[in-house]
């Protein structure tokens, strides 16, 4: 039996994709979402948005993306839970192939977003793997932790703050003296006592301790100190994730863009400018695209 020929579909339930298929929705065109984790996406993850116009004291990545979802549920878009794991092109249409089985569709978005960077330059044990992490979503109810964060950059001192917050004490270790984050992020990292920051720190070894916990070996100026901790989390940047593009559309993703049959919008292609508002204006842009291509060919 053949599946169904979707008319959209689209890989990824964050900002992106949900913007692209709320619009998409308006349009009355069918689109399915296949996301393979909590709809909301990176976003999630976000301590304080304040940049995204609509809400003057800022709101919580969390609440944000719920609206989102809810924005979305409210006018029935489609969601599907399952992971793409191939995204082909056969010539006439896309063949995904997904952990809920085979999926065809006339045209695609990929709204994948980024996977972070892991860290490489140390083993990890086996034992209390789960205590390694790379996004901070899934710690929401835990409190009076004690975690270490890898990592300069926005993501570091947003983890940081996001965790301080909740009562955890937050060690922040930084190999070089750079601080890449945004200064007002910075300045109420400095104000958050149970948040503490230590340059020209890098750790070297990782064992896992009873009651799940991890100890650091870490090197400093100073010499080599020990840190144990609840949960270890890298940021240690983000690249795009397109791991399930096999290589064939690889290699002629240009021109279907160019015909308007494929779409790459959101973090997976904005490079240094990964945003909310730029994904979700990304999603809408998408939209208006595959409407306008879709009149003119069934015209
Ligand atoms: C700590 C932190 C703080 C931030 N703060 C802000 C802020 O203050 N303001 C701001 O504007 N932005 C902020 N951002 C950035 C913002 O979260 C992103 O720009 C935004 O989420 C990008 O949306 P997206 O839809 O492109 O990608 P994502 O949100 O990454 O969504 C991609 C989705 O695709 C899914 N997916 C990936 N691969 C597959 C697959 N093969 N099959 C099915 N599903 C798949 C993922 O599970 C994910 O849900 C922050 C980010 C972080 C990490």
């Amino acid at each position: 039996m053949k599946m169904p020929l979707e008319e959209v579909l689209i890989i990824g339930a964050g900002p992106a994709g949900l913007a692209a298929a709320i619009q998409l929705q308006r349009y009355g065109i069918p689109a399915l979402i296949v996301e393979r984790a909590t709809p909301g996406g990176l976003l999630r993850n976000a301590n304080l948005v304040e940049n995204y116009p609509g809400f003057p004291r800022g709101i919580s990545g969390v609440t944000l993306a719920k609206l989102m979802l809810q924005q979305a549920q409210n006018i029935s878009v489609n969601i599907t839970s399952a992971e793409v794991t191939r995204l082909d092109w056969n010539g006439r249409h896309f063949r995904a192939e997904s952990s809920a089985g085979l999926l065809r569709a006339r045209v695609a978005v990929i709204a994948s977003g980024t996977q972070p960077r892991p860290f490489t330059d140390f083993a990890l044990p086996l034992q209390n793997a789960d205590r390694i992490l790379y996004e901070v979503a899934s710690l929401h109810n835990v409190k009076d932790a004690e975690i270490a964060i890898v990592g300069a950059g926005d993501a570091a001192f947003d983890y940081a703050l996001n965790l301080a917050q909740r009562e955890n004490r937050v060690t922040l270790l930084n190999r070089g003296d750079t601080i890449k984050c945004l200064p007002l992020l910075w300045e109420r990292s400095q104000l958050q006592s149970r948040i503490r920051y230590f340059h020209h720190t890098e750790i070297q070894k990782v064992r896992a301790f009873p009651e799940h916990q991890l100890e650091l070996e870490c090197l400093s100026p100073a010499g080599i100190s020990h840190l144990t901790v609840d949960y270890l989390i890298g940021a240690l940047g983000r690249t795009p994730k397109t791991d399930f593009v096999s290589e064939n559309l690889a290699q002629q993703s240009a021109a279907l863009e160019a015909q308007g049959w494929l779409h790459f919008i959101g973090d997976v292609r904005n490079g240094l400018y990964r945003q909310t508002a730029i994904a979700a204006g990304d999603g809408l842009r998408a939209a208006m695209k595959i409407y306008q291509n879709l009149k003119e060919i069934d015209a």
